[in-house]
């Protein structure tokens, strides 16, 4: 089974990422937790020009975060599912139909054909959407210093990321749940865990 993450900066998908490991390896489940971009060593150094680096160009933006899933998807996410584990995933391709869609002003369904095509059309059995006002999340995030390049952008940017995520959703709502994520930690847990138990194969 895999079971994505998305949302925007500081909406806690690290946090429900773990609980949501947590419980399901209680219920005796191999989990695999991981993330994107990063999810591989190649990974980590395509997030790193990515987050550190100097600007890119939005489509070469985009073309990093494919090559990084492609990878990603072939070397970990594709034998963990072929072995029966569940994959916990922080962010997949609806992030970046989203940020450098939306974000980035891309044409959305190019973006999304990048994806498809670095992953083989691989799609997640449910993606959960956390969903925050941006003014929210960054009260959340304090004075803290932007941890990487994206965190510093203009409020609109964010704006126009979660219109896109929540448009995502809306336009599959078999695969998505949405969750508001600016309810505590724990409730939230709670409302994936109801939402991740019917679907789970016996
Ligand atoms: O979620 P995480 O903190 O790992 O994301 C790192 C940064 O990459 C975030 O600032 C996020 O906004 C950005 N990002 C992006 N496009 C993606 C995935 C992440 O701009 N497809
Ligand atoms: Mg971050």
């Amino acid at each position: 089974m895999f079971l994505t993450l998305e949302g925007g900066d500081a909406a806690g998908k690290t946090t429900q990422a773990i609980a949501l490991e947590r419980w399901l390896t209680d219920l005796g489940r191999t989990v695999v937790r991981t993330r994107e971009p990063g999810g591989t060593a190649l990974g980590v150094e395509i997030r790193s020009l990515l987050l550190h680096g100097d600007h890119v160009a939005p489509r070469a933006e985009a073309l990093l975060y494919a090559a990084d899933r492609a990878h990603h998807v072939a070397t970990v996410v594709r034998p963990a599912l072929e072995r029966g584990d569940v994959v916990v995933q922080d962010r997949y391709l609806d992030s970046s139909v989203a940020y450098q869609g939306a974000g980035r002003v891309l044409d959305p369904e190019e973006v999304r054909g990048l994806s498809t095509w670095a992953t083989e059309g691989l799609l997640p059995d449910l993606t959960v959407l956390l969903d925050l006002d941006p003014a929210v999340a960054r009260e959340r995030r304090g004075d803290r210093a932007a941890e990487d390049r994206l965190e510093a952008e203009e409020d609109d940017f964010h704006e126009r990321v979660r219109a896109a995520f929540l448009a995502l959703a809306a336009a599959s709502p078999d695969r998505f749940v949405v969750v508001d994520a600016g309810r505590p930690a724990e409730e939230v847990a709670a409302t994936i865990r109801a939402a991740v138990e019917p679907r789970l194969r016996p």
